[in-house]
């Protein structure tokens, strides 16, 4: 074991490291410094063991310690640790990945173009669809209709499509034809109607977006399966299949972001799949690799596949690591073991199910006014009042998060909402100690606010 000094860390870190989404002044030399994990635990500096409910950031889906990636990285990097797919080049793991991706999707996705990330998957996105457009002899078709809510990533494009007000109201302007409708958040914005209802509402708001813009000019819908940033929300039963009847009565290409919900978050390879929709294009990251090394891709249908290939000429596009061989490596032999472990299947019949009945178990807890999950999704509203759903002052969620951390589990908070996405590889007695632990942070919480004692 390696001894850290923990105090010279975290100064090091106040004085030098700008963090992604994170109020520095705020967090001074206080970070918690993370040395080590396995399977679904992680370590501090200072010798905590804390269960790791978010598997890193939605991604670590077959758990820390694996050797067998380990291995995979070593063993490519020691034969070709850099070559480039530009230019008529191409490497093995690259290929071999891009084969196996489109056996696992959907029959009408056939071919994938790799990135580094959700972020350029999605800016990839905007590239292509708009690129197809013009091919198709409509270049007005530059609209992608979003959703308020939505997250698609941190650069400029992923910025604009997603809907994060606090994003897009530092520096922008955003990218120019995005539009954003309403989330399906029932629990948030619908309760005063049946949740199917509100569904078939929330869906048709793209219909209405589409008539005030003029078909024209849309080019394409994209959502995430199940919104995970937004704080997992989980859309009622109605709303996938409006919007997929919209889509299609349009005539737009519907893009479903899988960066969250793609490989085994919900049981099936593709939260699409769960939902039984047909996407035009599915932007990947994350669980691709189970976050062991930074590897995207767009999972492309043969409608713009065909038409960008037979029509487009060379596509002036692409990043240095697109199919970094590492990283494909790495993917590929993730993917190999979730069908040895067959980890799908422990996702939908075991895990879930579980997850499901035990998370549930926590709706009694006076902090709590609603649970949800799906696959191994969960979430947590929090609430001041149980029966008027009466909200907390802005900051509750903060505190939870913290108050988890301090117990040994990481949750995330999402506003008043917290949520877990843990490693698809838990075990029951694993998802018993998780909602424990869960518990345990709600009761700190209501220790502080003065509402146990
Ligand atoms: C995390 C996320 C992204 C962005 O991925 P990065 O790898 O962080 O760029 C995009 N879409 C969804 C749905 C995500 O959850």
């Amino acid at each position: 074991m390696h001894q850290y000094n923990t105090q010279e860390l975290r100064q090091q870190d106040g004085q030098h490291h700008l963090h992604p989404f994170t109020d520095t002044r705020e967090l001074g030399s206080n970070s918690r410094i993370i040395t080590g994990a396995e399977g679904i635990y992680i370590h501090d500096s200072e010798g905590n063991r804390i269960l790791d409910a978010m598997a890193g950031l939605w991604c670590v889906n077959l758990g820390y310690g694996r050797q067998e990636l380990v291995e995979a990285a070593t063993a490519q990097m020691t034969e070709l640790p850099y070559y480039n797919n530009f230019f008529k080049t191409a490497h093995p793991p690259a290929i071999k990945l891009a084969k196996k991706l489109t056996e696992l999707a959907p029959e009408h996705i056939n071919h994938v173009f790799f990135t580094g990330s959700g972020s350029e998957s999605n800016d990839t996105v905007v590239r292509m669809v708009r690129r197809y457009w013009q091919l198709k002899g409509q270049p007005e078709k530059t609209v992608i209709i979003g959703r308020r809510n939505g997250y698609h990533g941190s650069t400029v494009a992923g910025a604009s499509l997603g809907g994060m007000a606090p994003m897009h109201e530092q520096g922008g302007p955003m990218l120019p034809d995005v539009e954003h409708i309403a989330q399906p958040y029932w629990f948030g914005e619908g309760r005063e109607m049946s949740p199917e209802e509100f569904g078939l509402l929330a869906a048709r708001s793209l219909e209405q977006k589409i008539k005030e813009l003029g078909v024209n000019r849309v080019a394409a819908f994209i959502a995430e399966p199940v919104q995970g940033a937004g704080g997992v929300i989980i859309p009622p039963e109605s709303y996938w299949p409006e919007i997929q009847r919209i889509c299609d009565h349009y005539g737009i290409l519907l893009i479903a972001d899988e960066v969250i919900c793609g490989f085994g978050r919900l049981g099936q390879w593709f939260g699409s799949q769960h939902f039984n929709i047909k996407p035009d294009l599915m932007p990947v990251a994350k669980g691709l690799s189970s976050g062991y090394l930074p590897i995207g891709g767009v999972l492309v249908g043969d409608r713009v596949a065909d038409t960008l290939i037979e029509q487009g000429g060379e596509f002036y596009h692409g990043f240095t690591y697109s199919g970094h061989p590492a990283c494909a490596a790495v993917a590929l032999r993730n993917l190999e073991l979730m069908e040895e472990e067959n980890v799908l299947e422990h996702v939908r019949e075991e895990a879930a199910p579980y997850f499901a009945e035990r998370w549930a178990s926590l709706a009694d807890h006076p902090l709590v006014g609603e649970t949800r999950s799906l696959g191994l999704l969960g979430a947590l509203e929090l609430v001041a009042d149980k029966t008027t759903l009466a909200r907390f002052e802005p900051g509750i969620g903060g505190r939870c998060r913290d108050n988890c951390f301090n117990t040994g589990i990481v949750m995330r908070s999402v506003g008043e909402t917290m949520v877990v996405s843990p490693p698809l590889v838990i075990t029951r007695a694993e998802i018993d100690e998780l909602v424990r632990l869960a518990r345990e942070s709600l009761d700190a919480t209501a220790r502080q606010l003065g509402i146990m004692d």
